[in-house]
């Protein structure tokens, strides 16, 4: 497959939640190509998830330097970024805390869902009660997310504590953690959503399903009190002139 250059976004999946399948804008997505690109050279072949993560970092790493020569521009020194310590925050405690919670829900959720299909075989649904195929959708939903979001609050922080105002990397490095901000709020709304839906389905997670939506929601206060310029980020990246 021939990858098209003037077709791609550029920086688009820096800041998205990597849900390709779902994504509006694959087709001008250059890490996206390069996936498929790759997946098509390999006959499909699967990888591990960590060789997945290193070949995407490798990847990425090598665009923004390559963006970064052609657009003259300094970026900062990842190599010091990693020696600095992350700062343990009420935020990064909650969001660690909502993705063991999360992770244990969801297992209880799938058993509620397979014990409900199984019922619905046997006595049809109450055609007033949420369908099974939109509850299955929040689990995907929760799924999904409930890694992103402690991994792209952790970037934010990581990000924000990196330099001080008046650094030469400060602005950067901010627009990274506000970025990154913005991935995790957008996930924790749809998780919300999610929660919202199954909270009305079953009562016999219902405690649990309102934990969840507890926690979630004050993540979702505390990334608007310490990261306010999340809600301004803009994704996509606005492509000033129009790509034929
Ligand atoms: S921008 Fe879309 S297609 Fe590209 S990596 Fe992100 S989710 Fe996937």
């Amino acid at each position: 497959m021939q990858i098209k250059e003037n077709k791609f976004i550029p920086s688009i999946f820096n800041y998205c939640d990597r849900w390709c399948e779902h994504c509006a804008f694959a087709d001008r997505c250059r890490l996206y190509s390069m996936e498929e690109k790759r997946k098509e050279e390999t006959g499909g072949k699967e990888f591990s998830f960590v060789e997945e993560l290193q070949e995407t970092f490798a990847e990425t790493k090598k665009l923004i330097e390559e963006y970064s020569e052609k657009f003259d521009t300094v970026l900062p020194n990842f190599e010091e970024i990693e020696k600095k310590e992350l700062p343990e925050t009420q935020l990064s405690f909650l969001s660690t805390k909502y993705f063991e919670d999360a992770a244990v829900y969801l297992n209880n959720l799938m058993n509620e869902i397979k014990e409900n299909s199984a019922v619905s075989v046997i006595i049809p649904q109450n055609p007033g009660i949420v369908p099974l195929h939109q509850i299955v959708g929040c689990y995907e939903v929760l799924q999904w997310y409930h890694t992103i979001i402690p991994v792209k609050v952790t970037r934010a922080i990581s990000s924000a504590a990196q330099y001080d105002p008046g650094d030469e990397e400060f602005e950067y490095s901010m627009e990274d953690a506000n970025g990154s901000a913005f991935v995790a709020f957008k996930s924790v709304l749809k998780s919300l959503v999610a929660l919202g839906v199954i909270l009305g389905w079953t009562e016999s997670l219902k405690n649990e399903t309102l934990n969840l939506i507890i926690d979630a929601g004050r993540i979702k206060s505390l990334i608007e009190k310490d990261f306010p310029g999340a809600s301004m980020f803009v994704w996509p990246p606005v492509v000033k002139k129009e790509v034929k």
